[in-house]
């Protein structure tokens, strides 16, 4: 590395970082300076051999990249129609893609000599997968996280304190992502000298939504050498579940430039994308705004304030989405769906029983949608879903829906 990558004319964003309308920087001048170092820094790291090469040392030996394409044989027996195969990123380290991510942003805080580390977090995989890091290099974590998703997530909050992590709940607004991710850029203007701050999703002020991007891009590239191995060409269509849309983005990067590949991203529709709000599909229910410091589309009312989704998945309850996504959208490059929490639920079973794997609940609205359409394809089209995380941590909730009683 670095390799084609970047010279990719889909490379985008442009110098101001900007998709298209969306994106950019709307941050306060306090700030600034902060962001612009990290640019710097970003830049310099992006053309230069031995941070790569620490990467993939950590994504190999920490991780276990690269993780296996695999060809869901049941699963498309049962379906009758493409073949499906699933890009197993459930099985790294701390259990979803996240950590591709952190691994980037924490080799650079090294590298700009910042000891204290922050994040924001949701359901707190990206908390997780920060205190894992950090406890890796003995570096101080701080997690801001959403009074009402502590309760929520008692265990990831307890994961976290295990790895020696502080975690900061926020009380403020409705006690929840959005939330937690404005008290964390509060603390990132007060401490400035030793702070960095890692963003757990393609949001944020430029360059993190290009750089969040950049690193979670090995999900595609490892997929592109993996079915050119196992088929010989291309896939035909690509499938990702879209919170903020870190792993989407990851697996489509990639492929952007090949025209024949078709690119679909499943946001969560919650109870259905109605005149409620309760969903999470920020593309399909929302329009554009400005929100932690770039413009995409949002949840929002009328005078644009910023509305709490609902989603059966913690992890996809983000009012936003990533500015390249709202950019794609607009272009038509990608089509975005949406699925419901009950076909959600289907498809999380169905995994379970014909393939063996109990998916998290994100990937599983993934797959909804590749039981949507395998069927209606021919049997030499090949689909690729995200496995993007596993469900140890969702087997609470779906036993709720469920109705099975969890208390031995
Ligand atoms: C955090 C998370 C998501 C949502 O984040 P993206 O940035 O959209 O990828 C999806 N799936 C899993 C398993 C997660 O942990």
């Amino acid at each position: 590395m670095p390799d084609d990558l970047f010279n990719s004319f889909m490379n985008g964003p442009d110098d101001k970082g900007r998709f298209g309308d969306y994106g950019g920087r709307f941050v306060s001048e306090t700030l600034m300076p902060l962001i612009l170092s990290l640019e710097a820094e970003y830049e310099k790291a992006k053309t230069d051999d031995s941070f790569w090469a620490e990467m993939h040392d950590l994504w190999t030996h920490y991780v276990g990249r690269p993780s296996p394409l695999y060809f869901a044989e049941r699963l498309t027996d049962h379906l009758g129609g493409a073949k499906v195969y699933m890009k197993r990123d459930e099985l790294n380290h701390t259990g979803a893609h996240k950590i591709n991510n952190v691994l980037g942003q924490i080799i650079l805080a090294r590298r700009m000599g910042k000891s204290r580390i922050i994040a924001e977090t949701g359901a707190g995989q990206h908390g997780v997968a920060t205190a894992t890091v950090c406890a890796k290099f003995g570096l101080q974590c701080v997690v801001y996280m959403g009074a009402h998703d502590v309760e929520r997530q008692a265990p990831n909050v307890f994961r976290m304190r295990l790895l020696g992590a502080e975690v900061i709940p926020v009380t403020s607004g409705r006690g929840t992502l959005k939330d937690a991710m404005n008290d964390a850029l509060r603390d990132w203007v007060t401490n400035v000298r030793d702070t960095f701050y890692c963003i757990g999703t393609v949001a944020g002020p430029h360059p993190y939504p290009a750089m969040v991007r950049d690193f979670q891009s090995i999900i595609g590239k490892e997929v592109r050498e993996q079915m050119q191995a196992a088929e010989g060409r291309l896939p035909d269509t690509l499938i990702a579940a879209i919170g903020g849309g870190s792993n989407a983005m990851g697996l489509f990067h990639p492929f952007l430039d090949d025209k024949t590949v078709n690119i679909i991203g499943v946001e969560a529709g919650g109870k259905g994308v109605n005149e409620k709000m309760e969903h999470c599909a920020s593309l399909t229910g929302g329009r554009p705004g400005v929100l932690h410091g770039n413009r995409t589309y949002l949840l929002q009312d009328d005078d644009g304030q910023i509305l709490e989704g609902f989603s059966i998945s913690a992890g996809l309850d983000y009012p936003g989405i990533g500015p390249e996504h709202a950019w794609l959208h607009d272009i038509g490059r990608a089509q975005y769906v949406s699925i419901t929490d009950v076909e959600a639920l289907e498809a999380f079973q169905l995994c379970c029983a014909l393939e063996g794997i109990i998916p998290a609940l994100e990937p599983s609205h993934a797959l909804a949608h590749v039981m949507k359409i395998a069927p209606t394809l021919p049997a030499d089209h090949l689909l690729v879903m995200n496995m993007c995380g596993r469900g140890d941590k969702d087997i609470f909730t779906v036993a709720k829906h469920l109705g099975f009683d969890m208390k031995i």
